[in-house]
């Protein structure tokens, strides 16, 4: 016989067991409404099999779905390592969904238990009748913090874990179904994407690659990534794989609260959406005279979910000396799969040349295969100018929507984006659109993300979104609607005329508007069909673009 490794399956609950063995006593901080909790990965692997033993006592089969509401505490992290290990599917709802979400995800998923943090509770009251396949309510708290609610089978988390000893993880194979994320959903019902165990390790070892995360023993990890979103891009399963410590923020995200944790926890990397640390800057240039800044420890970030400013980049530099690392990538791709770690030749660079590099997508790692293809789904060359779809394929990109009739790729596989893409020769990813935001004014197309790169690049602007509206020669014609920056008072022509020493005269939007706040999603992005709806008569009356 020719000699062979062992084929020992890729489970999530192997990462848990290494870490409590290996790392055991490393902290896991959770900031809860009572004061700071801390935990350990020995004592979440202990509570974690409790917890699957009780699940199993329960009636839990392997495959069974069980629900969380719950945003960043050390339970919804049990609930990870707990219901996976107990052969289950954990679904992480977003709490900030409609109610109508939440009640189509609950049902489609056919939950049959929902662990919930006390503050959702309410929220579930009035949707449990509709969703009779829930047989069990648990609330994550201790009996004390239990509010009183009308749901059926309503049970405590610690009462839970109290009576339960320690037991085996369910053996499963690593092809089995371990977490289940929907995607926002800004047009349509949400829809599932079912990550194995063997994608969700494979993605935790490029997460602690170099040019990945380079998440590693080192690092303290202020996790901002609610749980609810994409598996909080893989950091509970990658921290546990080389045993980073783990700060989890709870409902505080703001500004105040992010700066303290970070430096009391002596955390070195953090993650999370632009909205949150444009809340942060904000409140470090706000307090610069009063904050000790030497005592933070923060080396870098990852930012995603939507295009990260070049300010931002550019402010974290300069205020405190933090690399951004830009990623692309989507609850499809579970989610890593490009990350904008340097080139050797950007080590040369001057500073605003590498933040150009920085504000670009990042290259692909390995795992994520990635073209651009025009119209007719023929690819197009990575020479940085031509522009198509962007088409992804690998071990953790999504081959069919949970319970999805036809698969969620196209014929040869590959699984289209809505994302509009450049490719530069040196692998760099430019996202120029979504396919549906793309403006196409007199059948030429504009990107409404240049636009809000050089919008937002204006000291009076502290967020911007272009839309296309209806023109009656021009077909569309880009509108930029901008919230200012607080005490500015920004001038519409000066803005105007800006941007027009920035991108081609045509692109010029038509008209700015200025407002106090713009919709986002659930997920902190920008919910651009509603500005198209509200906007939608704008420029009836408009006269040819300058
Ligand atoms: P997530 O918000 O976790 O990335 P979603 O599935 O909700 O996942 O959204 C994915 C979409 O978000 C992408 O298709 C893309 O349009 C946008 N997006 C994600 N990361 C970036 C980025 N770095 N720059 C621009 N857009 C991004």
């Amino acid at each position: 016989m020719l000699g062979l490794m062992q084929d020992t399956p890729l489970t999530l609950s192997s990462l848990l067991d290494h870490a409590a063995r290996f790392h055991g006593e490393v902290e896991i901080v959770s900031k809860d409404p009572g004061g700071l909790t801390r935990s350990n990965y020995a004592q979440v692997a202990k509570r974690a099999r409790k917890l699957a033993a009780a699940l199993r006592r329960r009636g839990l089969k392997e495959g069974d779905r069980v629900a969380s509401l719950a945003l960043n505490t050390i339970r919804h992290l049990e609930l990870y390592y707990g219901v996976t290990g107990a052969g289950g599917i954990l679904n992480t709802v977003n709490p900030r969904l409609f109610p109508e979400q939440i009640l189509f995800i609950l049902r489609h998923a056919e939950n049959r238990m929902v662990f919930f943090d006390p503050a959702f509770g309410k929220l579930l009251e009035p949707l449990a009748a509709q969703a009779p396949n829930v047989e069990t309510y648990v609330c994550l708290s201790s009996v004390q913090e239990m509010p009183d609610l009308l749901l059926p089978n309503l049970v405590c988390y610690e009462d839970l874990m109290d009576v339960e000893a320690e037991g085996a993880w369910t053996p499963v194979s690593e092809n089995a179904g371990a977490i289940l994320c929907y995607t926002s959903g800004t047009t349509g019902d949400p829809k599932g994407v079912l990550y194995s165990h063997r994608s969700l390790v494979l993605h935790a070892f490029i997460a602690t690659s170099a040019d990945g995360m380079a998440v590693s023993r080192r690092d303290s990890i202020l996790l901002v990534t609610p749980l609810f979103h994409v598996n909080a891009w893989g950091i509970p399963f990658s921290a546990a794989m080389c045993g980073a410590k783990l700060v989890l923020p709870g409902a505080a995200v703001d500004g105040e609260s992010l700066f303290n944790l970070m430096r009391a926890e002596r955390c070195t990397f953090s993650l999370g959406v632009p909205t949150v640390w444009l809340g942060f800057l904000d409140y470090v240039a706000t307090h610069r005279e009063e904050l000790d800044l030497s005592g933070l420890a923060l080396e870098r970030i990852l930012v995603g979910g939507s295009a990260a400013p070049r300010s931002l980049i550019e402010r974290f530099d300069y205020m405190l000396g933090v690399y951004v690392i830009h990623a692309w990538g989507m609850t499809e791709t579970s989610p890593l799969a490009t990350v904008g770690t340097p080139l050797p030749e950007h080590a040369f660079l001057d500073r605003q040349a590498r933040y150009d590099i920085q504000a670009l997508q990042g290259r692909a790692i390995y795992g994520v295969d990635l073209r651009i293809v025009d119209a007719d789904g023929a690819p197009t060359p990575h020479d940085g100018v031509a522009v198509g779809d962007l088409q992804v394929r690998g071990p953790w990109v999504v081959q069919r929507y949970f319970k999805g009739e036809a698969p969620a790729t196209t014929e040869d596989g590959w699984f289209p984006t809505g994302d509009v893409a450049k490719i530069h020769p040196n692998g760099y990813l430019q996202l120029t659109d979504r396919s549906k935001d793309v403006i196409k004014s007199g059948g030429e197309w504009i990107s409404s993300v240049d636009l809000e790169n050089a919008a937002i690049a204006h000291p009076d602007v502290r967020e911007a979104a272009v839309i296309g509206v209806p023109h009656p020669k021009w077909q569309e014609r880009p509108l930029l609607i901008i919230v200012p920056t607080p005490e500015s008072m920004p001038n519409k022509a000066e803005i105007l005329q800006f941007l027009a020493s920035r991108v081609a005269r045509w692109q010029v939007p038509d008209d700015v508007v200025i407002v106090d706040a713009l919709p986002h999603t659930a997920t902190g992005k920008l919910l651009k069909s509603k500005l198209r709806e509200t906007y939608r008569s704008y420029l009836d009356e408009a006269t040819e673009p300058a």
